[in-house]
């Protein structure tokens, strides 16, 4: 958000804002006020400085990691590199780890880190150094580990940081079997799996593309059923923001515009993302693409007619002051916390769907369980069953041509005959998760004549949550 808009945006603070959508959610339930103030907040917060020497001078580096709930272990949240990186910031990023692991049924409970710094102006060499002491100040403060707290990318990070992460973990913990498990994210190369570097994007694909689907809710903001032809918006193109504008793209759906840190480009027509990415890696810029319109002020993006907006970049970028100017009829957020409170409740009024973030961007913590999973079990996906299943589909397929007396064209029989490879089982285990997520908050709204899907979400994860704490014994 640029300072101007820093200035406009809402008051309240990041994590107070979390608080007022729980509290919503809880009136829908009958839970004892000591139990919902012990699910709200967070566990552990620790807060550091430590000194980094860059160049000939000493930098004190501020760094955090808040564990904001130990009702299931390890912890599990991501790593933001920022110079917005603040306490309420991180406390809220790890409380909404929390709802969104007990939304898509991952055993976690929610944390997040943060470290103050600008990667795009630190060398690659000082952000390596400023990473690998980080990891260690969490080693010696046991806030990382593959069963205490399991890290993993996020704004400003991605697999080259976690190998780091990793690196520095099994230096400092030798003979710890189990030591890839310490964090995930990590590069296939480095005990990751197959297809967490597009998961979060592909996981908003998978909710937008469900909810699409949905002739109720299409006929409610006047669209047709189906992804083919809606007219999307972007904002950020980075992790999150690349993948999902690619599937979009690749499923029919029409980018008319992108935006980013320097500016937004439009074309009513439809971008080729690809196409932008390359311009944007030759020219360091997305603005002047060809063929389409440069957008100075990349806020005003968000504001362009389009049926479907992604902001994909920071929160609260969308608030009371520019809500009102929204012209998307569903918005997926594929960011944490892109709107404030106000503008939600603005955008509701307005009718438009709002597909919320503790269960739309869920994707990259479900496909991190399935990197911790593979690493715990030391085995990669698909080793013990793709020649099986390989050779029980061609007795199958020999058994369907003797009693068709048909030979099946050879193009069509490798299909048929495929076992399933890492990144298939990967990705079946992401939509499905996905699907199933949304029709569990849509019924739940819907029996329970819930307003939102906000709101249902936060009553499906606190309910989760409360079933764990149940079993556990605590709170009978
Ligand atoms: P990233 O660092 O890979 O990308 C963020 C992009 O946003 C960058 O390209 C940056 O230049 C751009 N950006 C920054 N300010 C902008 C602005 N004002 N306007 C337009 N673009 C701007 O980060 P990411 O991992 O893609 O994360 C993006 C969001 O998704 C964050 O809110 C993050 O918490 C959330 N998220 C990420 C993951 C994940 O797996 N990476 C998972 C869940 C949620």
């Amino acid at each position: 958000m640029s300072k101007k808009n820093k200035s406009k945006a809402d008051a309240s603070s990041f994590f107070s804002c979390i608080e007022k959508n729980f509290d919503k959610a809880a009136r829908y339930l009958s839970i004892k006020k000591g139990l919902l103030e012990q699910i709200k907040s967070c566990n552990a917060v620790y807060r550091i400085h430590f000194p980094v020497k860059i160049g000939k001078e000493i930098q004190v580096i501020e760094a955090y990691r808040v564990q904001h709930s130990h009702h299931k272990l390890p912890c599990k949240g991501g790593i933001r590199y920022s110079t917005k990186v603040n306490q309420d910031e991180v406390m809220t990023l790890a409380a909404l780890m929390t709802y969104k692991c007990a939304i898509v049924d991952v055993p976690f409970g929610g944390s997040k880190g943060g470290i103050k710094i600008d990667p795009q102006i630190i060398s690659v060499e000082n952000i390596e150094k400023i990473t690998r002491r980080y990891t260690s100040e969490l080693i010696k403060k046991n806030f990382i580990g593959p069963g205490i707290d399991v890290p993993a990318p996020d704004y400003g990070t991605g697999e080259r940081e976690m190998s780091w992460i990793f690196d520095t973990f099994l230096s400092l913990s030798p003979g710890e079997v189990d030591a890839l498990a310490c964090v995930t994210g990590k590069p296939v190369s480095q005990g990751g799996v197959r297809g967490r570097k597009e998961a979060t994007g592909l996981g908003v694909f998978y909710g937008i593309r469900e909810l699409c689907k949905m002739k109720e809710e299409m006929l409610s903001v006047g669209l047709d059923v189906g992804l083919n032809g809606k007219k999307v918006i972007v904002q950020g193109l980075g992790n999150v923001g690349y993948h999902a504008a690619t599937f979009f793209h690749e499923a029919g759906a029409i980018i008319v515009a992108l935006a980013e840190r320097e500016g937004a480009i439009y074309n009513q027509e439809g971008l080729n993302v690809s196409n932008v990415i390359l311009h944007l890696k030759k020219t360091g810029s997305i603005l002047n693409f060809p063929e389409s319109k440069n957008i100075e002020d990349t806020e005003k993006a968000l504001e362009l007619e389009c049926d479907i907006l992604i902001p994909a970049a920071l929160e609260n970028v969308i608030h009371k002051h520019n809500a009102n100017r929204i012209k998307a009829k569903i918005i997926g957020e594929a960011a944490n916390g892109p709107l404030t409170p106000e503008a939600d409740e603005i955008l509701e009024k307005k009718g438009v769907l709002i597909v919320p973030d503790i269960y739309l961007n869920a994707g990259g913590v479900t496909v991190s369980y399935f990197e911790w999973l593979k690493n715990l079990s030391h085995v990669r996906y698909g080793r013990m069953e793709k020649r099986f299943s390989e050779n029980m589909n061609t007795e199958l397929l020999q058994v369907v041509e003797t009693c068709c007396r048909k030979k099946i064209p050879i193009e069509e029989k490798k299909m048929i005959l495929r076992g399933p490879r890492e990144i298939d089982l990967v990705r079946s285990g992401l939509e499905d998760t996905m699907i199933n997520g949304f029709h569990k908050i849509r019924d739940l709204k819907k029996s329970l004549k819930i307003e939102n899907l906000r709101t249902a979400a936060f009553v499906f994860a606190i309910n989760k949550i409360i079933d764990s704490y149940e079993k556990l014994g605590i709170f009978p």
